[in-house]
């Protein structure tokens, strides 16, 4: 079965709380941080509830999943503080997730700051060398995330990736997180040729590495090195891409993680898209919402149809037009989704729905009409 889920928060009850929370979503798998992503102060173990939590996950037919390390975690830093504090930090973080039972932890490389990307890799593979040798009495392996290229980041490209590898001895406890919104963002084709991508892939880095999809779509277009991750169908990538991507009969055996973030015109009540994005790539929408969805997302069809919108190119207008158009931006600031929002709610097509309910109806809308036959 396909394994697919999100991003949940580990804090409160840990797992018994991770858990649950994926359930909510109709998830069969998901992702962690052990702590804030931001700073390394940790709960101890003993009160994350692994033993309940690991139960719950059994009955709710999880069986992997997946732990993220910190961001302030930097192998790449010529500072000895920082590196010194990376390396200790991740193998803490490391025997954390062997406590949990979980195979992966996922971690960004690194940044080289005011160095070079030659220093960077140099640090962050004698970084990941320190880490490994100090914790062999686990069996986690360090997933190196894919990233977009903002910044100094290390990792914008297969081949960077596979040089630190290289330079790791016993590199088989090296695997790999492919995120689609950041490899979009480094330049590789996801939404127009993703097979040339894994293609891409196996020669440079192997595809026996790969252990971790991380799927998100993005605000920006093929190259942007931005690295903004937006719901599944409201980006640059689409639908349709991610859903080839999710069920690519070679990546069958990874669990797929969404990290799209919260829709909602005011912060504190923005809602995740987790529970319809995972239900129409695996195409049981009408099991977890019921027969009413389909309704709603046929009038919202026709709505925009009537208006002559096809909320796929208004949705990629729209970018462009946030992108190239600084005076229309200031103008109207709101992205595609909202704009979409505000259009359906101002003619009351879905006069029942709450903000939570037609942000979920758009996405479907947003994966276009073929969808609905798989709802
Ligand atoms: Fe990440
Ligand atoms: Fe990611
Ligand atoms: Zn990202």
């Amino acid at each position: 079965m396909l394994k697919i889920g999100s991003h949940v928060s580990f804090s409160d009850k840990g797992l018994v709380s991770a858990a649950n929370e994926a359930a909510s979503y109709g998830s069969t798998s998901f992702m962690i941080y052990t702590g804030a992503p931001q700073n390394t102060r940790r709960k101890p173990m003993e009160t994350m509830n692994i033993e309940e939590g690991l139960k719950l996950m059994e009955q709710n037919g999880v069986s992997e999943i997946v732990v993220h390390a910190p961001y302030i975690v930097n192998l790449g830093s010529y500072k000895n503080h920082t590196y010194e504090l990376g390396v200790s930090f991740l193998q803490e973080e490391i025997r954390r997730t062997h406590a949990i039972g979980t195979k992966q932890i996922v971690l960004h490389p690194g940044a080289f700051t005011d160095k070079d990307v030659e220093y960077g890799i140099e640090r962050i593979a004698a970084g990941l060398t320190e880490v490994l040798s100090g914790v062999a009495e686990t069996d986690v392996n360090i997933a190196l995330e894919t990233m977009a290229g903002k910044g100094t980041e290390v990792g914008r490209s297969f081949e960077e990736i596979a040089r630190i590898i290289e330079k790791v001895p016993n590199n088989e406890r090296l695997t790999i997180c492919m995120d689609t919104c950041h490899i979009h963002d480094a330049g590789y084709d996801v939404a127009g040729d993703f097979d040339g991508v894994l293609k891409k892939f196996d020669d440079v880095i192997g595809l026996d590495r790969l252990a971790v999809m991380h799927i998100n779509d993005s605000k920006n277009p093929v190259g942007a090195g931005k690295d903004r991750h937006t719901p599944i169908g409201s980006g640059w990538i689409g639908f349709d891409a991610i859903d080839k991507v999710v069920n690519h009969s070679s990546l069958s055996h990874l669990p797929f993680i969404l990290e799209t973030p919260w829709i909602g015109k005011d912060v504190k009540t923005q809602r995740p898209m987790y529970e319809i994005e995972i239900a129409l790539l695996r195409g049981n929408v009408g099991e977890r919402f019921g027969a009413g969805f389909a309704e709603d997302v046929e009038k919202l069809h026709a709505f925009f149809a009537k208006r002559d919108i096809d909320p796929r190119a208004f949705t990629l207008d729209v970018w462009s037009v946030l992108k190239n158009d600084a005076k229309a931006k200031k103008a109207d600031p709101r992205e595609p989704l909202e704009r979409l929002y505000d259009l359906a709610l101002e003619a009351s097509v879905l006069p029942n729905a709450s903000e939570e309910d037609l942000n979920k109806r758009l996405i479907a809308v947003l994966a276009g009409k073929e969808a609905l036959a798989r709802f």
